[in-house]
């Protein structure tokens, strides 16, 4: 995975590129963005460039070095067969291989932090060139791993770089967010993700710009059930008796990641019948314009609300009255 692979994103593997044609490759960066906007595989390409053999094209994707980062292991660890390219994250090793009784249940812990960066780090990279651990979903560590992990993140010994992989830095704990420097990631352009992810447009423009959801939204029993959940609601909404809206609050749940996509889903529906009665209905456009803000709200109450009856039942109700 070289850098002219990583597409839509422009800035950030310009700043990287940059940094190491210069040999000034930060030791700490923070990549920050949505899902699935190519965080990883941009990665992947700057620890290709730091270990690659080829003094002049960085990243060449010929030599040995370029080789082994880019050949992911067939097995589990599912990582990359160079030495010195090292991938950290939640349940990426079996409990015993990072000294554990029991799986990561919460978060990175503090053994694997000890076992695969603390024990690693002192040593020079095993071929000679620079030594690259990027650590997946990095708001998933715990604070003792954080903790564990912060006298290395500042001061790491010669040759060592990390990269920071995060959707939510806001979760991150300060002292790591200021020993990282920041590079972003942007939401990629609908036709991209199409492209990359080889979707239907229909199912690009859902997938918010990022390539992970859009394959998860192809997969087409999800869309399925999530089209049914739409076709519920708005009969729901329409129903001239209650039965059929406290019918529809009243579903089995399917947890709460799944509540959240299939309002989602609503919510594009919604907006998307706002648009096309734009110019023939202008009054029932502003009606399903309201009816889309009210499923964004109960959106972001999700979260919150332990029970996802209540708040459906409280947003058909709203839906209807709107
Ligand atoms: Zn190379």
């Amino acid at each position: 995975m070289s850098f002219d692979a990583i597409l839509g994103q422009p800035t950030a593997v310009a700043t990287l590129r940059r940094a190491i044609e210069r040999g000034q490759a930060h030791h700490a960066y923070r990549f920050e963005g949505p899902e699935g906007v190519g965080k990883a595989a941009c990665a992947l390409a700057f620890a290709q460039a730091l270990v690659c053999h080829d003094p002049v094209n960085k990243g060449c994707g010929r030599c040995r070095g370029c080789e082994l980062t880019r050949t992911i292991s067939e097995e589990a660890p599912h990582v990359p067969l160079h030495p010195d390219v090292v991938f950290v994250g939640r349940g990426i090793y079996p409990p015993n291989l990072i000294g554990r009784t029991t799986p990561e249940a919460t978060g990175i812990s503090v053994q694997q932090i000890r076992r695969l960066i603390l024990a690693r780090s002192g040593f020079s990279p095993h071929e000679g060139r620079a030594l690259c651990f990027i650590i997946h979903d990095a708001h998933e560590l715990t604070i003792s791993a954080a903790n564990a992990l912060l006298k290395t993140l500042e001061e790491p010994p010669p040759k060592t770089h990390f990269v920071l992989l995060t959707s939510q830095p806001g979760q991150l704990i300060d002292t790591i967010r200021s020993r990282t420097l920041a590079v972003r990631f942007a939401p990629l352009a609908d036709a991209l993700v199409q492209q990359i992810a080889g979707v239907p447009a229909e199912i690009a423009r859902l997938a918010q710009g990022s390539v992970s959801a859009a394959l998860e939204l192809a997969d087409a029993e999800t869309h399925q059930r999530r089209q049914a959940f739409v076709d519920r609601a708005l009969e729901a909404i329409d129903a001239p008796d209650l039965a059929t809206a406290i019918g529809f609050a009243n579903q089995k749940a399917e947890g709460r990641d799944e509540l959240k996509r299939q309002l989602e889903y609503l919510a594009h529906a919604l907006s998307a019948q706002a648009i096309a009665q734009l110019d023939h209905s202008p009054g029932l456009s502003e009606r399903q314009a309201r009816q889309h803000q009210t499923v964004l709200k109960a959106l972001a109450g999700v979260e919150h609300n332990a029970q996802p009856a209540l708040l459906l039942e409280a947003m058909i109700a709203e839906l209807r009255s709107a």
